[in-house]
């Protein structure tokens, strides 16, 4: 492939080609940094500086002689040997000096060698010559534009033609943010590159000043000619460039004053303190870390070579994106790795001290390592980031929290059932209890994640969600309670008011008299209200201060209070209609008939002395039967009025076999074919009475 790194001998620091002829960017680059800087971390410490110029005007000399580079240069006996075309890249820290042929910078450079074809000669590398010039110009502090003397003033192709072409193009692609085109991290200072027009052969007999403002002229001249965007219509070429302008006597019939000029230009790129020449200004560096360069150079080529908008600051923002995007991510993997297992170790333990500093230590490996690497980036992503990182750290985190106190909110939970298990405690009702131990529970939990949430461990959102969750359940454990406590409450009074009605209706419907229902309507209210008043309020002097309160909610004792008086009712109707069927109504009717003409006022058996006095006795007798069976039929108080429940099935909710009963059918026991049925049956038993007593007479006659 085109990125193997090429080297060239002649100079101590190789270049590698970092565009080739095919227009490809290099692959090579981290390793070529990688080989030259070893493990110097430089961040943004370095400078970068481009030439660029018509072929064969001596720039891969100028460079070599400069900065100790091995660029490729025309061989000069063989004319017009071919250079290899591309744009390439050297590694310096040597500068040709007045202090020393190899004088340390200070700073690395790098320089970037183009090496086109000549474009006047061949029209189709006019492509390449320009982006190379657009590349120089959106990666290099500064911009060396080479030219011999005698090519000033004569307006031609090669030089002004291409800088006004580039500076067109370069208005287009970065111009409309010219008023923006700080640094991304926002320094006041305004970005610019330094065109450093070096003059080759440079004789003397005019004036470098004199040269100096022709081009100066020649420049402004075609930067007011530039069609321009409206954005920077009014612009002038110094918002975007400064000039300076350096004559180099001619390399072979001045051969000793030309490496003097060279010197001289060195002397401009290493000493910075107190030499108002020095080229380096601040406001021409990207603030760029060299690892973030190499992306940026490349997208800058792409953007170039695909015609795509060039926008320095958001290249300069992608790739501060992209960067601590990458270390975010890679910081995360290095310091998460074993998190699994190294946190399910002290899950297990239960050791809540030793998770808060394994977390602690984690957090503050990553957040220490991302701050170092990602620091250096444009501020603003960096510290979007920098969220980002914590919230991946935050997330994982919780996480962990939420496994680690499972074991203790399970037993929190658990307490509460407990709690109310053992609770016997009259002068707080059931409800305000559940509440009170519920709201200390509540406590408990949230003091627990309060020591996580003091060292930052686990953040507001988390802790909302596993605060909830354990609500949640709370509440769940809550209802589960009264549940369970509505239903105790439910079935003993149940249990109770089937006792008493079983025992006590059915003794009273067994021997009915007129007023039987007065008498099963007292027993089953003052029962009800007996059973009923156990659930009242009393104070310390034994006065009731509510009528029914189970300890719930107003709302849940009404609710329970209907639904124990349906209850009571339910029972009540399914003793009555049960009880009452045919065969029992006729059994009871011929009983109280039985016992009133059998038995006189003293229960002793009647002897009967004559017909007479027997159909006198069973008129009296089947009279008081009757109006008992009426009684049977319709369950009626002694005022007449019929018996109905003051609870509708509308006002409970019944789940289980409660019973359903109507209003309306309470009362009506016995209906008109029963009622036939029962009265045939009646009669039956009547006459055999009536035919026993008769014999009885004939009996005793006969005696
Ligand atoms: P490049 O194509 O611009 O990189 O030019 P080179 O550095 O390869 O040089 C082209 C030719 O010009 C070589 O034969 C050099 O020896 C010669 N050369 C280099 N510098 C100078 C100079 O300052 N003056 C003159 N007259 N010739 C030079
Ligand atoms: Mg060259």
């Amino acid at each position: 492939m085109s990125e193997v790194i090429e080297e060239v001998s002649s100079g101590d620091n190789a270049a590698i080609q970092l565009i080739n002829e095919a227009k490809e960017f290099s692959q090579g680059l981290p390793a070529y940094f990688q080989g030259c800087l070893g493990n110097r971390d430089i961040d943004q410490n370095y400078h970068v500086i481009s030439v660029f110029g018509s072929q064969s005007s001596g720039k891969s000399t100028l460079l070599n002689l400069l900065f100790n580079t091995s660029f490729d240069t025309m061989d000069a006996q063989q004319k017009r040997q071919q250079t290899t075309k591309g744009i390439w890249l050297s590694h310096t820290r040597e500068v040709n000096t007045n202090q020393g042929a190899h004088t340390d910078p200070k700073s690395d450079i790098f320089v970037l060698d183009v090496e086109g074809s000549d474009g006047a000669e061949r029209g189709e590398d006019q492509d390449f010559e320009r982006k190379a010039a657009l590349f120089a110009i959106a990666v290099s502090e500064v911009l060396i534009i080479n030219m011999w003397e005698q090519q000033i003033g004569l307006y031609q192709g090669n030089n002004m033609g291409l800088l006004k072409t580039v500076f067109e193009v370069n208005l287009s692609l970065f111009g409309k943010n010219s008023k923006s085109a700080a640094p991304a991290d926002a320094t006041s200072k305004k970005h610019k590159v330094l065109l450093l027009f070096v003059i080759r052969d440079h004789i003397g007999v005019t004036p470098l000043e004199s040269l100096s403002d022709t081009l100066t002229t020649e420049l402004e001249k075609v930067w007011k000619e530039l069609s321009k965007p409206d954005s920077c219509k009014d612009s002038s070429i110094y918002d975007f460039f400064d000039l300076k302008f350096v004559g180099l006597s001619h390399k072979i019939l001045r051969a000793d004053k030309f490496v003097e000029d060279v010197k001289e230009l060195g002397d401009n790129f290493t000493v910075s303190e107190n030499n108002e020449n020095y080229l380096f200004k601040p406001e021409y560096h990207h603030m760029l870390p060299l690892d973030g360069w190499s992306m940026y150079s490349e997208s800058c080529w792409d953007q170039i070579e695909n015609n795509k908008d060039l926008d320095l600051p958001t290249q300069q923002i992608l790739v501060a994106r992209f960067k601590t995007d990458e270390i975010m991510n890679e910081t995360l993997e290095k310091y998460f790795q074993g998190y699994e297992t190294e946190t399910q170790n002290v899950i297990d333990a239960n050791d809540k001290d030793k998770l808060i500093d394994l977390l602690s230590t984690i957090k503050d490996n990553c957040t220490d390592a991302y701050d170092e690497m990602a620091g250096r980036y444009a501020k603003k992503v960096y510290l979007e980031n920098r969220t980002k990182l914590l919230s991946k750290i935050n997330a994982r985190f919780a996480e962990t929290i939420e496994f680690f106190i499972h074991a203790t909110s399970s037993e929190l939970l658990d307490s509460l059932k407990k709690f109310v298990a053992r609770d016997n405690d009259k002068s707080i009702s059931f409800n305000d209890n559940l509440l009170k131990v519920s709201a200390e529970i509540s406590k408990s939990f949230n003091n627990y994640l309060t020591d996580f949430k003091e060292k930052d461990l686990i953040d507001d959102a988390s802790t909302t969600e596993l605060t909830t969750k354990f609500n949640k359940f709370l509440t769940k454990k809550q209802n589960e309670l009264r549940d369970a406590r509505v239903k105790a409450i439910i079935s003993q009074f149940k249990k109770n008011m089937t006792f008493a009605i079983k025992d006590n209706v059915i003794s009273l419907l067994a021997n009915p008299t007129v007023d039987v229902w007065d008498k099963v309507m007292t027993f089953f209210n003052s029962r009800m209200d007996e059973l009923l008043g156990r659930y009242s309020t009393v104070n310390e002097n034994g006065e009731r201060i509510s009528d029914f309160e189970v300890g719930f909610t107003p709302e849940l004792n009404n609710t329970i209070y209907t639904r124990l008086r349906y209850i009571a009712w339910s029972v009540l109707n399914n003793t009555v209609h049960d009880y009452l069927k045919e065969d029992t109504v006729v059994g009871i009717l011929r009983d109280k008939f039985e016992n009133s003409f059998r038995y006189d006022e003293n229960d002793t058996p009647i002897l009967w002395k004559d017909e007479q006095q027997i159909d006198n006795s069973f008129k009296v007798a089947r009279s008081e039967a009757l109006e008992i069976f009426d009684m049977l039929c319709i369950a009626r108080k002694s005022d007449g009025s019929e018996i109905i429940p003051d609870v509708n099935i509308d006002d409970v909710e019944v789940e289980d076999d409660m019973g359903i009963y109507h209003l309306e059918r309470f009362a009506h026991i016995i209906n008109e074919i029963q009622k036939e049925k029962i009265s045939r049956q009646f009669k039956k038993q009547l006459n055999m009475c009536v035919i026993d007593a008769k014999r009885s007479i004939i009996t005793t006659t006969t005696h």
